[in-house]
């Protein structure tokens, strides 16, 4: 990961070690390593369901099952992920500057992605992978200087993680250091979806602003559930908004504050 919630060159396996360790400490808290596969909401509260057979009961839920990343079906992509082939500039985009990079996306999304990093990064050429771009991305893509391979992509080709070149069915192999898709994601959960929660037009679940609570009472999401910005330090902050939330709705039920 380039930045973790503003630490650059952090894993991401020790950030979580580090967040458990902390929990720990505390002995209301109960971590259940399985995966939840059902919530009903009973009359004062919800009923919850796991693959290990255990089932509880909660006042309140806070989501936080995130989304999953579309991979490009590209051959030889996937040793490549996470070490040289991105999904997110924001996250990654700054260790390239300087370096050849591809922008893949079919249709014109390989073209957008490419004007964005064009910002950053000199050397970028726009990917479409033998889908056709419009006119009007092809003819942003000449204003911005930035070369377009419509060509379809018969493998990706690197070493260690490394991405070397890029081999087309047709014309010239392209050396590059990097490349960026744009695919899309999901849901990793149907949760939120069983539970009723209202979702925007990019499948995001909505919610208040201030609260992170969804439009069913007493279910809040935090982190890329709701698909705003997909970084750790905005799912944080999500999370914190939450509990306090959550903590407020508790003190009002119980009669410590209107
Ligand atoms: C390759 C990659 C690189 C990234 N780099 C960066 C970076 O450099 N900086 C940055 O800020 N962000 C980065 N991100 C984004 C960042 O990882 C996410 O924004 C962040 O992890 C979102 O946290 P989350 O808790 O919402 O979801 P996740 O981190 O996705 O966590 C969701 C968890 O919920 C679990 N879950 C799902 N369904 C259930 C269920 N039914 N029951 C129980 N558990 C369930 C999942 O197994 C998972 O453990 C990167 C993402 C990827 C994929």
């Amino acid at each position: 990961m380039a930045f973790l919630e503003g630490k650059g060159g952090r894993s991401p396996s020790s950030f979580l070690i580090e967040a458990r360790e902390e929990l720990s400490r505390y002995e209301t808290v109960l971590v259940r390593e399985t995966s939840v596969t059902d919530i009903i909401p009973a009359s004062d509260a919800f009923e919850f369901s796991s693959a290990d057979g255990t089932t509880g009961k909660a006042s309140k839920v806070l989501l936080a099952t995130g989304l999953v990343d579309e991979l490009p079906e590209l051959a030889g992509i996937e040793p490549l992920y996470g070490v040289s082939v991105h999904h997110c500039l924001y996250c990654d985009g700054f260790e390239y500057v300087g370096k050849p990079v591809a922008a893949f996306g079919e249709g014109d999304k390989g073209a957008e992605l490419a004007i964005m990093m064009k910002h950053w990064i000199e050397d970028v050429v726009a990917c479409s992978g033998g889908s056709e771009v419009s006119a009007k991305a092809a003819r942003k893509l000449e204003e911005h200087n930035i070369p377009l391979r419509s060509e379809a992509i018969q493998s990706m080709e690197g070493s260690n993680g490394e991405l070397k070149k890029i081999v087309f069915r047709s014309g010239p192999d392209l050396p590059r250091a990097g490349l960026f898709f744009s695919t899309g994601c999901h849901q990793a959960s149907d949760l939120s979806k069983r539970l009723g929660c209202r979702r925007n037009a990019k499948g995001g679940v909505v919610t208040d602003p201030v609260t992170e609570e969804t439009s069913v009472p007493g279910v809040y999401v935090a982190g890329d559930v709701s698909r705003d910005v997909l970084l750790v330090a905005v799912a944080i902050a999500e999370g914190a908004q939450a509990a306090v939330a959550i903590n407020k709705a508790f003190l009002r039920r119980d009669g410590f504050c209107d």
